[in-house]
């Protein structure tokens, strides 16, 4: 699946009506799972049956095109069908149990409601939210795919404007890996990662210099008066300056991780879900983590694109335990060098736990990583999104 995205020209009244149809959009979902945690075992037909009785009982709902409401229950569909996996897997930490939605930034179609205009600069949505015309900007072109591959189109509210996306299926084509290495990869705070070769990829600068300045547009909405529009001016700047280093970060974790499956057969890297949870209050920390989080499900996606396998393993010891002699060596977090008594090996701290993450995930084979894109909902980008403005 292809995600295509454009930003649209958005009149004052049409920004009204998305925001409507986002809003009805949001109302379903929340209403479907309201409906599954009342009603326990109600199976996939009795929650489709009862978005059709919302879209009898509320005219806002049913001005929304039925596909359209038909997506968001596919949606908690998903949420219900994740918090299930989860307890089967015994994942560790939260389970997922599905959430409601407050704040939600997206809508989507499925196969109508929409049209394209024939130059596919323009798109139409019919329904009786009142969007209409939409016209898209931007240099990626949807003409080369046939309107029957396109499989949702979805509309997304961002601190800059709307951007519509489309779903495009097609397959991913392979492509040639140049070598067939192995790399285990360790992230801390000091490098964006550390390989069990020996290499420091140094945190890009712009996630330097990205604390400072969102910190600085943070401050600033509390210098402004509440409810003033001064407030909500730099509201909008502290949000873009987000989307900003979003984006960045989102470009350079997909640059990286295309060198790494390129080069590599095998990729080795520390399941960091359950460190993850560990709430912490570190700017730079969680900065990190975001980036590190988007490094890895684009390792996930290019990891099909090269057939490279990868692997993570549980995140236990790696940086106590020699990578040589397997002794435990002791460190605090302060330590940068992992030398060890017993052998004599001297390596940097993060080398010795990338080398000792690659032991570890040839010897168990680990657990494969879990891979989202197979997952076209509108939460699996929306969220995205919307996680990096909060810095978690
Ligand atoms: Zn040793």
């Amino acid at each position: 699946m292809l995600v295509l995205e454009y930003k649209a020209a958005v009149k004052k009244t049409q920004s009204q009506a998305i925001d409507e149809a986002i809003r009805t959009s949001q109302f379903v979902r929340n209403k479907v799972l309201r409906y599954w945690m009342d009603n326990r075992g109600v199976g996939k037909k009795q929650l489709y049956q009862y978005n059709t009785q919302l879209r009898a009982e509320f005219e806002f709902v049913k001005s929304l095109n039925s596909h359209a409401t038909q997506a968001s229950v596919e949606n908690v569909e998903r949420a219900i069908n994740r918090f299930f996996d989860n307890c089967k897997n015994n994942k560790l930490g939260k389970k997922g149990y599905p959430k409601f939605k407050k704040d939600s930034r997206s809508v989507e179609y499925k196969t109508s409601g929409w049209s394209l205009h024939p130059t596919k600069r323009r798109i139409t949505f019919t329904d009786k939210k009142g969007i209409s015309e939409l016209r898209l900007l931007g240099k990626w072109d949807i003409h080369t795919y046939p309107v029957q591959l396109i499989k949702r189109v979805r509309i997304v509210r961002r601190a800059d404007g709307y951007y519509v996306q489309f779903c495009v299926k097609v397959d991913v084509t392979c492509e040639t890996r140049t070598s067939d290495g192995e790399v285990g990869l360790d992230v801390g705070l000091e490098y964006f990662y550390s390989d069990s070769n020996g290499h420091h990829e140094e945190n890009p600068r712009f996630l330097r210099k990205a604390e400072k300045a969102i910190k600085h547009a943070q401050r600033r909405i509390y210098t402004k008066e509440k409810g003033k529009n001064n407030r909500r001016k730099a509201r909008g700047r502290y949000a873009r300056k987000h989307l900003r280093v979003s984006r960045q970060r989102e470009e350079h974790a997909k640059r990286l991780a295309r060198c790494v499956c390129k080069a590599n057969a095998f990729v080795a890297y520390e399941d960091l879900n359950v460190k993850g949870l560990v709430k912490n209050h570190c700017l730079a920390k969680s900065i990190n983590d975001v980036a590190w989080a988007s490094f890895r499900r684009w390792i996930e996606y290019f990891a099909l694109k090269f057939d490279t396998k990868v692997v993570a393993v549980a995140p236990h010891y790696t940086s106590q335990k020699c990578s040589n002699c397997g002794e435990t060596v002791k460190k605090g977090l302060s330590t940068r060098t992992h030398n060890c008594q017993h052998c004599g090996t001297v390596l940097q701290r993060d080398v010795n736990a990338a080398i000792n993450i690659l032991c570890k995930a040839k010897s168990t084979g680990g657990h494969p990583g879990s891979n989202a894109w197979g997952d076209v909902s509108s939460t699996s980008i929306g969220r995205k999104t919307s996680r990096g403005k909060k810095g978690r």
